[in-house]
C-alpha cells in the first residue's frame, strides 16, 4: 500500500481545504464542538449540508449516477480527514449512508427520482425504525404490524431508541406483514412520513443529558403501498444489507484521531495541570493512538476494495466493532484527564446555546457528556456481541 499522498491527491486536499475555509462559519464550529453526541443537531448541520451539496459533496459513498462525487478511495479519506481536522458537523447517517444505498440497490426508479435528490438537498432528515421493546438484537421478532387494505398498509406497533425521531420527517421501518412459520419472511421494508395522522413521539432522555432518542408509536397509521421498498416479505434482506452501511460504510477513523487530539490539547494545558505528564495517561494515549493506526489501515483497505456504491459486507462488523471500542477509550480518557472537574454536571442543553457562565472551563464542557453518550456506540447498530458472533460466522467461518 502506498502510504504517502501523491501530487494530484494534494492538490485535492488543498481543494477541500479551500471549500472548507470560505464554508465552515465560526459559530457552526464552536456548535459543533460543543456537541457531546454522534450525530449534530439539524440547526448545525443542515447549512453545512447545504454548503456541501451546492459543490455535489454531500454523498461521497455514492455511485455519480445518483448524485456521488465520483471519487476513489483515498480521495474519500482525504476529505474525511480533513473535514475531521476541523471538526466539522456530523452529518446524519440515516439519510446519505443508510437508505440512501439500500434505494440506489433495491429501490424503485419513482422512489429514487424522488427521495434521493431530497436525501442530498437535506430537505429529507430520515430515521431508522428497526428496533422495538423486546427486539433489538432479536430484530426478526419485531411486532410492529402493517395490514394491507386497498392501495394502504395500515401499520400499528412501537418502535424504541429511534435516534433524532424528533427532527425527522420520515422513517424507514422494518414491519410485520405476515406471520410466516419463519419469522424473517414476514417482513417488510416501509417508507413512512412521520407527519401521518397516528403517529406520536415520545422524547427518550439518556443519562449523558441529551435528548437524542424516542419511542414512536403508530395507531392505525396509513402509508401509502407505493412505500413499500421491494417485494412484500422481503424487508429482513433488504434490512440486512442497509445495516452493513449503518456499520461499515463510512470512514471514522480520522474523527476519532481528532477527537484523541482534543484531549491530548486539554491534557496538555495548565488547567489539568498538564495531565499528559502522568505516564498512565501517557501510555494509555500511546496504546489509543497504535488502535487508531490499525483502524486507519483496515478502513483504507476497505474504501480501496470497494467500487463506488458496494456494499462493505460483513467486514462491516470488524470495523465497527473495533471503531465504537476505540471511540469509548478516548472519551474515557477524556474524563480521566480532567480529574475531579468530572464530578461538576453542566444540566443546560444543547450545551453550544449556553447562555449563562459555566461552573467549567468550555473545554471540559463535553468531556464527561461525551463519554456518557460514548457508552451507547457498543450497543447501537448492533451490539459488541452480535458483532463478534457475524465476525465468528461470516468472516472467520467458525
Ligand atoms: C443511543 C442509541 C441509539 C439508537 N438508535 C436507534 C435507531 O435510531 N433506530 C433503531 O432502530 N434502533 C436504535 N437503537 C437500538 C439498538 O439498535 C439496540 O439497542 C440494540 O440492537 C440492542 O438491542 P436491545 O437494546 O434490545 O438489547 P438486547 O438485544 O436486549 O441485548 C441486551 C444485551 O444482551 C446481549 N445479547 C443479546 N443477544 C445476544 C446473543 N445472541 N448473543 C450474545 N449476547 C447477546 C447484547 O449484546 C446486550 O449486551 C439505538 C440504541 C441506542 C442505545
Amino acid at each position: 500500500m502506498e502510504l504517502e499522498f501523491n501530487a494530484e491527491e494534494l492538490a485535492f486536499r488543498d481543494e477541500i481545504r479551500a471549500f472548507i475555509a470560505d464554508n465552515f462559519k465560526p459559530e457552526t464550529r464552536r456548535a459543533q464542538k460543543l456537541t457531546p453526541s454522534f450525530q449534530s443537531d439539524p440547526d448545525v448541520v443542515v447549512p453545512w449540508q447545504k454548503a456541501l451539496h451546492a459543490r455535489g459533496w454531500v454523498a461521497p459513498g455514492w455511485p455519480k449516477d445518483a448524485g456521488g462525487p465520483g471519487w476513489n478511495a483515498a480521495q474519500r479519506f482525504i476529505f474525511e480527514a480533513e473535514c475531521a481536522r476541523v471538526g466539522t458537523p456530523a452529518m446524519s447517517p440515516m439519510g446519505v449512508r443508510m437508505v440512501g444505498p439500500l434505494l440506489i440497490r433495491y429501490g424503485s426508479q419513482e422512489q429514487k427520482d424522488f427521495y434521493l435528490p431530497r436525501i442530498l438537498s437535506g430537505e429529507d432528515l430520515w430515521c431508522q425504525g428497526y428496533s422495538e421493546p423486546g427486539s433489538g438484537s432479536d430484530l426478526a421478532s419485531l411486532r410492529t404490524k402493517a395490514e394491507r387494505k386497498g392501495d394502504h398498509y395500515v401499520v400499528n406497533g412501537t418502535k424504541i431508541w429511534t435516534t433524532h425521531a424528533h427532527f425527522a420527517n420520515r422513517m424507514f421501518a422494518l414491519v410485520r406483514t405476515s406471520d410466516g412459520a419463519r419469522q424473517q419472511d414476514g417482513i417488510s421494508f416501509l417508507l413512512i412520513d412521520m407527519k401521518t395522522p397516528g403517529i406520536t413521539i415520545r422524547p427518550i432522555r439518556t443519562m449523558g443529558g441529551d435528548h437524542e432518542v424516542n419511542q414512536v408509536f403508530f395507531d392505525d397509521v396509513h402509508v401509502p403501498a407505493a412505500n413499500l421498498v421491494g417485494e412484500e416479505g422481503q424487508g429482513w434482506t433488504y434490512g440486512k444489507y442497509l445495516l452493513e452501511f449503518e456499520r461499515g460504510g463510512g470512514v471514522v477513523s480520522p474523527k476519532l484521531r481528532q477527537a484523541l487530539r482534543n484531549i491530548c490539547e486539554v491534557a496538555e494545558s495548565e488547567v489539568t495541570d498538564h495531565a499528559i505528564a502522568h505516564p498512565e495517561i501517557a501510555m494509555k494515549i500511546s496504546e489509543i493512538s497504535l488502535d487508531l493506526d490499525a483502524l486507519e489501515f483496515a478502513e483504507l483497505r476497505v474504501l480501496s476494495a470497494l467500487q463506488s456504491g458496494q456494499n462493505p459486507g460483513a467486514v462491516s462488523s470488524s470495523l465497527k466493532l473495533r471503531a465504537s471500542e476505540i471511540h469509548q477509550a478516548i472519551t474515557r480518557i477524556g474524563v480521566e484527564v480532567i480529574g475531579q472537574s468530572a464530578l461538576i454536571e453542566e444540566p443546560m442543553r444543547p450545551l453550544y446555546a449556553l447562555n449563562h457562565e459555566s461552573l467549567l472551563p468550555e473545554a471540559f464542557l463535553t468531556l464527561v457528556p461525551r463519554h456518557l453518550n460514548g457508552r451507547a456506540n457498543t450497543i447501537f447498530g448492533g451490539s459488541s456481541e452480535i458483532q463478534r458472533e457475524i465476525i465468528a460466522k461470516q468472516v472467520l467461518g467458525v
